[in-house]
């Protein structure tokens, strides 16, 4: 019984990484454009911005602007409330999923089906194993970790928080977390 459950309880954590970078704003828009991306889903606290900010900061808007110009249609999908998603979505022009319920993928499951896009024409960019990658993982979409961009954290994460070194520690381990650079052929 006891390994059953410790053999379940790793199985949850298990997850598959299509590439980590340091941050978002090093991946150079032409990485997403020849994996065939089309709509790039990113979640928004500690990817793109603090959860203080309520408005992008320039680097925010800068990268967004780049893809935007790759021809990709970024969108964010958040587990904060929808006050927060949308005030700061709105500052750049985009749509957004906001109470997402990551690491369950029943909302943007139906998103996808709703939108009409393709799986293979997705990725998802977040910086947590537990709720992006569980997410991702769940959806058949291919998933890009980055670190945390500044120390703080909503409360609500600080568990996830615990489990993700581990995890991230076993996914290096076992030579799963490829820079982005290595998989697009440059250094
Ligand atoms: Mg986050």
């Amino acid at each position: 019984m006891k390994s059953f459950l410790v053999y379940n309880v790793s199985m949850c954590l298990r997850r598959k990484i299509f590439a980590h970078a340091k941050e978002l704003f090093e991946i150079d828009p032409g990485f997403f454009t020849s994996n065939n991306v089309r709509v790039l889903l990113i979640d928004l606290d500690n990817t793109l911005d603090s959860y203080r900010l309520y408005t992008p900061t320039d680097r925010s808007r800068g990268y967004i602007k780049r893809l935007q110009d790759a021809g990709i249609t970024p969108f964010i999908i958040s587990n904060n409330k929808g006050k927060r998603v949308s005030a700061y979505a709105n500052e750049l022009g985009l749509e957004y999923l906001h109470s997402a319920g990551k690491p369950f993928a029943r909302k943007i499951k139906k998103l996808v089906k709703e939108r009409g896009w393709k799986v293979n024409e997705l990725m998802i960019v977040g910086d947590q194993m537990v709720t992006d990658a569980g997410m991702a993982n769940k959806a058949n979409i291919r998933m890009v970790l980055t670190d945390k961009i500044v120390k703080e954290d909503q409360w609500t994460t600080h568990f996830n928080r615990l489990l993700d070194r581990p995890m991230r520690k076993r996914a290096v381990r076992k030579g799963q977390l490829k820079d982005w650079r290595t998989l697009y052929g440059k250094d």
